[in-house]
């Protein structure tokens, strides 16, 4: 169990204190923050109170005392949008050396059609009630609006764990997917921040966090908090080391359960360059399309997954690679499609095709050596599906890439889930949990990607790839965010902080 000092237990309630004398406002923030759209490209900016970013900023500028903050601009070479957008990041400092990171994104996804929303609007933020009528199946409740969803067996679980069938919910797009996160990282430093000013305690390290833009699409905000790929390096440019250092990615989770991995992803791009000819004389070409058919039909088989696999180690907690191949495939006479109406505009019918892309996914596990020779595992990936397309279409030149953006590596805490239960952050977050919200949170491996993939790999911190308040529909209309997560999410991570770098007396 997390052992405390008085000195630590007595900070968390004078903390947990400001959180809930603060509690309306942390949920007005949570509205404001929904009711800026940032969509990624329009994050914003700190100093422009319209945006997402400068809400947040101005948000902890009127309260924070020690707090420190600092906005970096995403520099033009190191982002592919032209709108300049921020990072933010709020620290608290202390005495040692210890550190702890935790991470937001400011982003959030497009709300699709708006009449799917209550009153034709995604932005603003609603108060509801969610009711679980069966296994995962839920009832989302707004105004007159009533509709019936499924979510995810990791989402259904919570509601398993604590008994509970009805819950107020928070609706609006990204108050789940990623605002509340947000909402959960402010109040916590706020609180912290309030409990230490005037006493003799200080932190026995510095506390961090990151409200990163772009974690939607390429992960651009934290591969610049980190130095990933040559860009900003806010961490680098700061402290020497992380030694002892431990992090957690804030998303909109399954209600505090430590999240302990996930496996890596790739796009790769198959290329086929054939021959053209007279489609009337075929022999006198080399079909690309044809190629690239046969090359993808080969994927299918067992055989083809164990050869792209074989770098890759026998992964106990982040289970098997999966290759889906043809994920977007293009060539031949194609010169355009209409986004909106998906029709097509097609040239030269009567020529045999000279070239086609297709896109592969493929979900990674660790490999051998991880977590270094990253550059390896994507040369040898490339090297795998070219070899065996050109052996499939001897009569075609096949090249394969992956896109400067399109590696996400895995992360993961330990070699399997026995031990990653077993690992010292796991067993602080899942107290933090329990003592919080009162049912132990177990742990999961994450389904997809998060901005753990470069906090992780930028700086080798041991990092929780999720952890955050239950909601679900993320993506989805009537995303939601349940309502009292938000303030038991700000409650857990202050205690998270206090047990991970301690507190001390002043020095
Ligand atoms: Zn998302």
């Amino acid at each position: 169990m997390t052992e405390l000092t008085d000195r630590e237990l007595a900070v968390i309630e004078r903390g947990c204190a400001w959180i809930d004398d603060n509690a309306d406002e942390l949920v007005d923030l949570l509205a404001e923050l929904v009711a800026r759209p940032s969509l990624p490209g329009d994050e914003g900016v700190h100093d422009d109170e319209a945006t997402t970013v400068g809400q947040l900023w101005s948000f902890l500028e009127e309260s924070a005392d020690a707090l420190e903050l600092d906005a970096q601009p995403i520099s033009a070479e190191d982002d592919y949008r032209e709108k300049t957008r921020e990072n933010v990041y709020a620290v608290l400092p202390g005495d040692g050396d210890d550190g702890f990171v935790a991470t937001s994104h400011t982003d959030v996804v497009p709300p699709g059609p708006t009449a799917d929303w209550p009153d034709d609007d995604p932005w603003t933020m609603r108060e509801g009630v969610v009711r679980r009528t069966d296994d995962c199946t839920v009832e989302v409740a707004v105004g007159d609006r009533v509709e019936t969803r499924t979510i995810r067996d990791r989402m259904d679980r919570v509601w398993r764990l604590r008994g509970d069938s009805e819950v107020a919910a928070l609706v609006g797009r990204g108050v789940y997917d990623n605002k509340a996160a947000i909402v959960c990282l402010v109040g916590s430093a706020l609180g912290l921040d309030a409990a230490l000013a005037g006493t003799d305690a200080t932190l026995g390290g510095d506390v961090i966090h990151g409200h990163l833009v772009d974690e939607e699409y390429y992960q651009v905000g934290a591969k610049n908090m980190v130095g990933w790929g040559g860009g900003g390096d806010w961490l680098g440019d700061r402290y020497d080391g992380y030694d002892g250092w431990t992090a957690a990615v804030l998303e909109g989770s399954y209600g505090f359960v430590p999240v302990v991995g996930h496996r890596g992803l790739v796009w790769l791009t198959l290329r086929a360059e054939g021959e053209s000819a007279h489609a009337s004389t075929p022999d006198l070409g080399h079909n690309a399309v044809l190629g690239a058919a046969k090359a993808l039909a080969e994927t299918d088989t067992d055989a083809y997954r164990d050869a792209v696999a074989a770098p890759f180690v026998e992964d106990a907690l982040l289970g098997e690679l999966t290759v889906a191949p043809g994920t977007s495939i293009v060539g031949g006479g194609i010169e355009r499609v209409d986004p909106e109406t998906g029709s097509v505009e097609r040239g030269g019918l009567n020529t045999i095709p000279d070239w086609c892309e297709a896109t592969f996914d493929v979900r990674i596990p660790r490999w051998e050596g991880f977590p270094g020779s990253v550059d390896a595992v994507e040369d040898r990936l490339c090297e795998t599906v070219v070899a065996h397309a050109s052996a499939a279409a001897p009569d075609v030149d096949f090249s394969a890439s992956i896109g400067e953006h399109d590696f996400f590596p895995p992360v993961a805490l330990a070699d399997d889930r026995e031990a990653a239960a077993d690992h010292p952050l796991v067993r602080t977050a899942s107290w933090a949990a329990a003592d919080t919200v009162g049912y132990d949170p177990g742990l999961d491996v994450a389904p997809g990607v998060t901005d753990a993939a470069f906090v992780y790999h930028g700086t080798h911190i041991p990092t929780l790839v999720e952890y955050g308040p239950a909601g679900a529909l993320s993506h989805e209309p009537l995303e939601y965010v349940e309502r009292d997560h938000v303030i038991a999410g700000a409650k857990a991570m202050l205690k998270l902080a206090v047990a991970e770098v301690g507190v001390t007396q002043r020095s």
